[in-house]
């Protein structure tokens, strides 16, 4: 059976460690019950190690810096995600890039999180969808900036996450002013362009590359996604934060 992945990105939140407990418990005993599902939980990087037992769902950082160790103040390795037991990394959300992170910067990062084992879940998404479809021209090269110089032998551990950025929730508080979800049909035809881009840029063995939607899911449109856009899963932020939301959201995925 198809299992969908479905990434709660906390973002920053929630904001004591007894909430974080709180609302990773009612999510994995969410996630427990549904059998089409894998849930990868993303938490702020002070939350990782209450985590470390929970084996009922998967583990994420939101991020990660691109060199070993060393002076490089605030950052956090990918060796250090990996020795308290996360599996994933987000690298490339827009919301990073928003306060700076470039293509070049992605790049080193997923190379560093792929020396090291680390899923990667490389976001990608246009800042507006213009008539003349520059918006096409503008995803494709972050997607192959992003993975420039990258054995596709690499890519079994390659999810990618279209994200257009007018989508997600925080667009509104960044004066977007105009958030709200892309269609299904939508995301099926920038997921298969995605795809395209990667099959043709890298490698032709490299159509297996999981493709998921992110962009203010919740629990009515998650099950449209995944079935009319045919994506492989979703990225889920605010709605993640709150456990009967989310719960909602995978029982209904759970009906596909
Ligand atoms: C995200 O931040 O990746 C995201 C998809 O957020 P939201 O679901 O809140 O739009």
């Amino acid at each position: 059976m198809k299992k969908y992945l479905i990434i709660a990105n906390w973002k920053m939140t929630p904001n004591s460690s007894k909430e974080a407990t709180e609302l990773l418990s009612a999510t994995a005993s969410a996630a427990k019950k549904i059998r089409n599902v894998k849930v990868v939980v993303c938490p702020p990087f002070v939350y990782l190690r209450l985590f470390s037992k929970n084996s009922k769902v998967g583990l994420g950082g939101q991020d990660v810096f691109w060199e070993e160790a060393g002076s490089y103040t605030g950052e956090i390795s990918a060796k250090m995600l990996k020795s308290v037991g996360v599996q994933y990394v987000i690298i490339g959300h827009s919301e990073r890039r928003r306060l700076g992170e470039t293509n070049e910067m992605i790049n080193r990062k997923i190379k560093q999180a792929f020396k090291y084992g680390l899923k990667v879940i490389f976001c990608v998404g246009e800042f507006e969808r213009d008539e003349s479809e520059n918006y096409l021209q503008f995803v494709k090269e972050e997607v192959i900036k992003g993975l420039e110089q990258i054995s596709a032998k690499l890519f079994k551990n390659l999810i990618v996450a279209y994200e257009p950025i007018w989508a997600i929730s925080s667009a509104k508080k960044f004066g977007k002013g105009f958030f709200h979800p892309d269609t299904p049909e939508n995301a099926f035809q920038m997921s298969t362009y995605i795809k395209r881009v990667i099959v043709s840029a890298f490698s032709k063995n490299a159509g297996s590359v999981p493709i998921l939607y992110g962009g203010s899911v919740d629990a009515k449109n998650a099950a449209d996604f995944l079935v009319k856009g045919n994506v492989d899963g979703l990225l889920v932020g605010r709605t993640s934060w709150n456990a009967k939301e989310f719960g909602e959201l995978l029982k209904n995925v759970n009906k596909i």
